[in-house]
């Protein structure tokens, strides 16, 4: 369950978390379309905290609701900063940030007509999405029987609410046949991503991630794509089938929930030893460096509260 907090960001002000609702006839519950965003801030080790990526963040919350046809009525910075006052408020030195822009009441119907665009902004304490174990050891995945959004319906770059019926239907179906996620396949056939996380493999050293046509853009996808090319290796991408995939050295996912999770088995085969491999754990202790700004060299990439 989400840990309860003190207060939430509605519209500009800060109301307490019991308060923080809306009415049933909110047009986003009925038909899906709203948008929203998944941010981390940490503990770094010299005690501060830091919010990773803040800005590439708020710059794709306004490209959703740009999709979206939602006219958020904030500004960037203003949004960037609440966000930050979010965590100040309730005491939180790390956690998670959900971004949230809807379409409130007024008429019904498909058409939203003028009804407003509202905005809340929830912080939470949230541990490994995966779990701390899948983590360190890697997790087991199949690949799901849904199929991916086709590319000119579920509009992909832009994390509307209405396209996760797809990601948790997946979801659904494989943690009830006992695995611990998805992976998608994209309307011809290639590995596409996982429920809510980007995919990468390994082979011969060389890794390759699938490219931005089903999937959306991952900012941490971004962030090992960097941070592996820094590391020396090369990073291709790339679309690849379930059986390359199947063959391949090492698995992972990205996602700012999931941050690097290491995949140990696909559809109950044995992904190179059937534990976290050498690169991923490498690009794993990296990531976790920049986040908690021991590494200089990405500084950039950190809003400290
Ligand atoms: C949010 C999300 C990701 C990961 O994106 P990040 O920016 O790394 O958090 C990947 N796939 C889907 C479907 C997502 O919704």
């Amino acid at each position: 369950m989400v840990e309860k907090t003190e207060k939430i960001w509605m519209d500009g002000k800060f109301v307490n978390f019991d308060e923080a609702n809306v009415h049933l006839l909110t047009h986003t519950m009925h038909y899906g379309l709203g948008v929203f965003e998944g941010i981390r801030c940490y503990h770094c080790h010299d005690g501060r905290s830091a919010i990773f990526r803040l800005r590439e963040h708020v710059d794709r919350l306004f490209n959703s609701a740009k999709i979206a046809f939602m006219e958020i009525p904030y500004s960037r910075e203003e949004i960037a900063e609440a966000c930050k006052e979010t965590l100040r408020v309730n005491g939180l030195k790390e956690g998670y940030i959900r971004p949230l822009a809807w379409i409130g009441q007024g008429v019904m119907g498909l058409y939203p007509g003028d009804n407003p665009v509202r905005t809340a902004i929830i912080v939470w304490p949230w541990g490994a999405y995966l779990g701390e174990e899948g983590l360190q050891k890697g997790i087991r995945v199949k690949i799901s029987s849904f199929t991916r959004g086709h590319v000119n319906s579920s509009m992909s770059k832009a994390k509307i609410c209405g396209n996760y019926v797809n990601s948790v239907l997946a979801k659904r179906e494989v943690i009830k046949m006992g695995y611990d996620e998805a992976i998608l396949m994209d309307t011809e056939g290639y590995v596409s991503e996982g429920s809510g996380e980007n995919i990468f493999i390994i082979k011969d050293g060389l890794l390759k991630t699938t490219p931005l046509t089903s999937i959306l853009g991952g900012i941490t996808r971004y962030a090992v794509m960097s941070i592996a090319r820094d590391l020396g290796y090369d990073v291709a991408e790339e679309r690849f089938t379930r059986d390359e995939l199947y063959c391949t050295d090492e698995v992972f996912f990205t996602g700012t929930a999931a941050e690097i999770t290491p995949v140990r088995e696909v559809d109950d085969r044995i992904i190179g030893p059937g534990q976290r491999g050498p690169i991923t754990k490498e690009l794993q202790d990296a990531f976790f460096d920049v986040v908690k700004g021991k590494n200089t060299k990405y500084e950039g990439w950190l809003s400290y509260l």
